[in-house]
């Protein structure tokens, strides 16, 4: 088996006992993956070995990467920090936004989205209230959920967090769960219909899962370490 084979082989392999552990469907979680810093090459024998989703963090590295990989069916993620002068090239290149915080980004991003469908987006969540990321706290999410549901080519999928580092499996999906939390009371709060949460690493894909991860973003144990 080659690489690309290999690493993907491994990564299915951890999803499936963690969805065997706590009864959950393994078709229900997509694998993203996290490219940042690696180039079109390696991610074509990640495509090629049947990946179908790739996150990507910086918009003009990203873009590169697709002109090189246009020939692949790919599902495009835009995983990193936005701002607010890039939307328009994002709501072009992308077909999935995590890590919107704020109402009037969703609202460049349907305005700009120049495809004939919706561009799809999830709010991202702070859960440590660390100033270092972006993300609204736990219990603003609702509202803004709601507000961006009113939005016209746009669609609201769920939410996205990174949390810090845990030690421990019990801590990771303490945070996880209130994630999970917090897109039901949403859903029921507000008449909402969001069924994505975008959480988990190759850290903590498992903790991540066990509270109903449906997108995990997995970097380093497919793509290998970052320089
Ligand atoms: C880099 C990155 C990941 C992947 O992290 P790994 O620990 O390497 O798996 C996931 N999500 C986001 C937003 C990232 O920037």
């Amino acid at each position: 088996m080659q690489l690309a084979e290999q690493r993907l082989t491994a990564i299915k392999q951890r999803i499936h006992n963690a969805c065997r552990d706590t009864g959950r469907e393994q078709s229900d979680v997509t694998i993203i993956g996290a490219s940042k810093t690696k180039d079109a090459q390696l991610i074509k024998s990640f495509g090629q070995a049947g990946l179908k989703d790739v996150g990507e963090n910086y918009l003009q590295e990203a873009i590169g990467k697709q002109q090189a990989l246009s020939t692949l069916p790919l599902n495009w993620h835009f995983i990193g920090s936005i701002q607010s002068n890039k939307t328009k090239l994002i709501a072009q290149h992308f077909d999935w936004v995590h890590g919107v915080d704020r109402l009037k980004i969703a609202q460049r991003l349907a305005r700009q989205n120049n495809k004939s469908s919706p561009i799809k987006v999830l709010i991202q969540i702070n859960p440590d209230l660390e100033d270092s990321k972006a993300g609204v706290a736990l219990d603003t999410a609702a509202e803004l959920a709601d507000a961006m549901a009113q939005i016209d080519h746009l669609q609201i999928h769920g939410y996205m967090m990174i949390p810090m580092p845990r030690d421990s499996e019990a801590e990771q999906r303490r945070v996880f769960a209130k994630a999970k939390k917090t897109l039901e009371t949403s859903n029921q709060r507000y008449g909402l219909n969001m069924r994505h949460l975008s959480m988990g690493m190759s850290a903590d894909l498992e903790a991540a899962i066990a509270e109903g991860s449906t997108m995990v973003r997995i970097g380093t144990d497919l793509f290998g370490t970052r320089v």
